[in-house]
């Protein structure tokens, strides 16, 4: 059966896992020391590990193998990572969110666990919890049952009540830098046996914006059956679409270059970009421009990786306020307008030309 690239190499042991060595010394301290805690908030964004780490410290507190805990070898560890141990309990709040869920949770949380030493919840989605159900839930962390771990994974710890906030551990996944997708990505081509070009490898990193998961998806994509991984291949697939040709473009404009500007639309326009898109992903990114200029803490704003943050950084040393301001206003004109044009594109060529004027 084909299983996913992100399935395929699902960390095992905490040693595979990367970009979070924060919170796997913690872990690791606490399964050494038997210190575990009840009940755990694993925040971050999407694809930076959550529940593959709530799966690995459910392994570690069940793992009869020897050594480092979970072994990722023993009967207990593989029966959680294929899903079926009926002590680990995966839930997905997004679907499962009302009081009812809730409810029988509570219920199965009193008894004690079927063969394994430790009950794990790994609740998914923690903040689609409803008011209700999260007050329901709350019961059950106030009285933690004994050999019980409850795991909340989120995007958004702000959406959760205070009360259960206060009752977890907290720790916060941090977008895994491209140095370390990189990396990664180039063992996993070795391994799959694909001849993969190390320019190739570091633009998937670069566009992955810190998930993991998302630079799978995107490097299985690429790779698409093939034995050979190019940065045209690469390029093919993104439709020149990413954070760069938005730089580009900007830069050609900064510099007045109104052909090179059209030039950089062309190339976007002919790889299938639909131009009202386009205009709109550009205005986001002057906007975010706009924020690294003014701001002291810019990675709290946007939602970027540490290294896409720093390449607006560099831009936004060239680009005066006044230009960002024309920008934004000849563009989002230009969004308008363009809505009811029957020729959109001859709109936005007219607007680079302006805003190289
Ligand atoms: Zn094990």
């Amino acid at each position: 059966m084909y299983q996913s690239l992100y399935r395929s190499f699902r960390p095992e042991v905490f040693d595979d896992l990367i970009g979070q060595e924060h919170i796997v010394k913690i872990l690791r301290n606490q399964i050494k020391s038997g210190n575990v805690g009840h009940a755990y908030l694993f925040c971050g964004t999407r694809g930076t590990g959550k529940t593959t780490t709530a799966r690995l410290l459910a392994k570690a507190l069940n793992c009869t193998g020897e050594g480092e805990k979970p072994c990722g070898q023993c009967p207990e560890c593989k029966a959680i990572a294929a899903g079926d141990f009926l002590d680990v309990v995966e839930m997905d709040a997004a679907s499962n969110n009302s009081v009812d869920d809730i409810r029988t949770l509570r219920e199965s949380v009193n008894f004690p666990p079927v063969s394994g030493k430790k009950k794990v919840y790994i609740i998914d989605e923690a903040h689609m919890l409803s008011p209700q159900a999260a007050n329901a839930f709350l019961k059950t962390l106030e009285e933690p049952p004994e050999n019980t771990v409850f795991i909340l994974a989120t995007t958004d710890p702000n959406k959760l009540p205070a009360t259960i906030l206060s009752r977890c551990m907290r720790l916060d996944f941090r977008r895994v830098p491209e140095r370390k997708i990189s990396e990664n990505f180039m063992k996993i081509c070795k391994e799959i046996g694909v001849d993969a070009d190390p320019d190739a490898v570091s633009l998937i990193a670069s566009n992955a914006d810190g998930s993991v998961r998302d630079g799978l998806s995107l490097l299985e994509r690429c790779i698409a059956g093939s034995s050979k991984l190019t940065r045209e291949d690469v390029l093919f697939l993104l439709g020149i679409s990413g954070i760069d040709t938005y730089i580009k473009i900007t830069d050609k404009v900064i510099a007045k270059d109104s052909a090179g500007a059209l030039a950089v639309l062309a190339e976007v326009l002919s790889e299938g970009k639909e131009v009202l898109q386009f205009a709109k992903d550009w205005v986001e990114h002057i906007r975010d421009l706009m924020l690294i200029k003014y701001s002291d803490d810019p990675q709290n704003i946007i939602n970027l990786s540490k290294e896409n943050i720093e390449r607006l950084q560099d831009q936004a040393g060239r680009i005066s306020i006044s230009e960002i301001s024309a920008m934004i206003s000849t563009l989002s004109k230009l969004i308008n307008d363009a809505r009811y044009a029957s020729k959109p594109r001859v709109l936005l060529e007219l607007a680079i030309i302006e805003m190289c004027y």
